[in-house]
């Protein structure tokens, strides 16, 4: 995995511009069943894929907490939300609220998350390859393909899937 990750950022160069060019065409062709092709590839990564063996996302980007995940990861270490806040997070250019360090202060070295059960929403939702209406969201997934293996490969599969439908269904 380590190799793949190490690997992944000139992989990820290699296919910006044909990724741009997919994203520019998913948003104004999209596929009537693109939720389900996502939910079916996403699922079928994360079969194989161990986030445990990887966590390079806890290791290299923040998630946003929202006022909710300060609330609730505050309570859970009984702490006051201003002292979380003052102790972890700071502002980022787009007013949320992210961690002030990487990797992530409560990535265990097992890559096992300390705050599994309470941990922020974006966490829980991340890499969203997943997320209905997948195709709105392709900033996010162009930013994430660098940094998360499990997004390159179902951006690689969805490219083929596509590629390979009657001129009428995606073209
Ligand atoms: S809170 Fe947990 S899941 Fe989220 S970045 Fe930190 S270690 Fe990873
Ligand atoms: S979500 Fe992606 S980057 Fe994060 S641990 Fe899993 S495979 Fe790695």
């Amino acid at each position: 995995m380590q190799d793949f990750i190490n690997e992944l950022p000139k992989l990820a160069k290699d296919v910006e511009v044909a990724n741009k060019k997919f994203f520019i065409k998913l948003k104004k062709k999209t596929p009537k069943n693109l939720d389900y092709i996502m939910q079916d590839l996403h699922d079928e990564e994360f079969e194989k894929t161990d986030c445990l063996t990887c966590a390079n996302c806890c290791k290299t980007t923040s998630p946003i907490f929202t006022n909710a995940d300060i609330g609730r990861i505050s309570k859970h270490f009984k702490m006051k939300e201003h002292q979380f806040i003052s102790q972890f997070l700071n502002f980022d250019e787009d007013n949320h609220y992210v961690l002030h360090t990487a990797p992530c202060h409560f990535l265990g070295a097992d890559n096992e998350c300390m705050i599994y059960d309470v941990r922020p929403k974006a966490c829980r939702e991340y890499p969203h390859t997943n997320r209905k209406k997948f195709h709105k969201i392709s900033e996010i997934t162009m930013h994430n393909i660098p940094i998360c293996p499990a997004t390159y490969n179902i951006v690689e599969k969805l490219k083929t899937i596509l590629a390979d439908k009657p001129k009428k269904q995606f073209r």
